[in-house]
């Protein structure tokens, strides 16, 4: 196991390599100040041990900013497991990765991430207690989905609000990007509101419901970033906003739940000066992380979770005001509330030693 401080304010890296079950993980704690660092377990082939690491410290450190945003008591944390999810899945890797986490003395919650099956998170919980996320047993969160989507639709209502002043989505035109988990339900709270659905996927099943269910148009996968709409709802993959993209955007609100939308931070700049609103996604995807924090921090209660998903509509405002008064794009002030709360919690941490 290797221990550094130096990685942008990181205060914990631990690599374990576990030579019987082929196990090699970087589990990677950001900060604690808030609260047990929770973040999911990504299993990916990675090329070789710098990028996994790279991915860990970088992923942690946005779990902090996300639960520090979503007013979770979670700090942040990413395990990564080089791996590959197709064919090197065995109970004895799970297993030995769950001892790895116990090992960590509840520093790190882990849960499912790109990769990982709720299966595998049952495995992982016979070694460890830390894990969230879980589909049965007493206080299980199940499928985050549900959240995730109210968390979006509520951010929706917030970008409208604010940029167009409307306090209803009646007769507004949504594009969303990707009708799987997320967006299928986000897809039924707006027909809901009598939106009117333009849906992309590469499913022809999904799009068949999205037709079926909520009326939806359709349009070809390589067409929904252009379409003319009032907002468009990237629920997909990620980095669709970038350069190649933003030229061709026919929309004046981005607000979706697909992680990472921006290609990269100036990006966030290049919607600005097209004046674009967009709701970075860490903060409007946080429903699925609040609804597993209902289940790490003990007693799962669905009010608590429905209320702090209901908040994202609160602190959306809070940052287009901020980014307005400031003239700064959205995405860079969220990272920058993010940092204070955890700052304030930091030095509330040491005020009380
Ligand atoms: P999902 O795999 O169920 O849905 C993604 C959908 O996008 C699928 O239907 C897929 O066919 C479609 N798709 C893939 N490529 C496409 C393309 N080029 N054009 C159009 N559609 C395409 O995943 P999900 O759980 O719904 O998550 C969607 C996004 O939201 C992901 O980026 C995920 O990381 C993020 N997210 C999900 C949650 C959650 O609770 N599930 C929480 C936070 C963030």
């Amino acid at each position: 196991m290797m221990e550094k401080n130096q990685f942008r304010g990181h205060e914990r890296l631990a690599y374990f390599h576990d030579k019987e079950s082929g196990l090699k993980t970087f589990i990677a704690v950001h900060d604690t100040s808030l609260g047990p660092a929770a973040g999911g377990c990504r299993m990916w082939p990675y090329d070789n041990e710098m990028d996994a690491l790279n991915d860990a410290l970088r992923l942690s450190r946005g779990m902090s900013y996300k639960n520090a945003m979503a007013g979770l008591p979670l700090g942040g944390g990413k395990a990564v497991i080089m791996a590959d999810a197709q064919t090197d899945k065995t109970e004895d890797l799970f297993k030995a990765f769950g001892r790895c986490v116990e090992s960590l003395g509840g520093k790190y919650i882990t849960a499912e991430d790109v990769g990982m099956t709720e299966q595998d998170m049952i495995t992982i919980a016979t070694e460890t207690s830390h894990v969230a996320g879980l589909p049965h047993g007493d206080h299980a969160s199940g499928d985050p989905s549900p959240f995730t989507a109210k968390g979006i639709y509520r951010g929706i209502q917030a970008s409208v609000k604010y940029k167009l002043g409307k306090d209803n989505l009646e007769g507004l035109t949504v594009a969303v990007q990707g009708v799987g988990h997320v967006g299928m339900y986000l897809c039924e709270y707006l027909h809901k509101d009598g939106v009117n659905l333009i849906v992309s996927d590469i499913v022809q099943e999904s799009l068949d419901q999205a037709v079926e269910r909520f009326d939806a148009a359709i349009v070809l996968p390589d067409e929904i970033l252009s379409v003319k709409a009032d907002v468009l709802s990237p629920c997909a993959l990620g980095a669709v906003i970038n350069d190649e993209t933003i030229p061709h955007l026919n929309v004046p609100i981005i607000a979706g739940g697909a992680n990472n939308q921006l290609a990269s931070d100036s990006h966030g700049v290049r919607l600005m000066d097209k004046d674009i609103l967009f709701a970075p996604d860490y903060v409007i995807n946080a429903g699925g992380i609040i609804n597993v924090s209902g289940e790490a921090t003990g007693d799962y209660d669905v009010n608590w979770v429905n209320e702090k998903v209901d908040n994202i509509y609160n602190t959306l405002i809070h940052i287009y005001e901020r980014a307005d008064a400031e003239d700064r794009p959205t995405n860079i002030v969220a990272d920058e509330m993010a940092e204070e709360i955890i700052e304030r919690a930091m030095q509330l941490k040491r005020a009380a030693v």
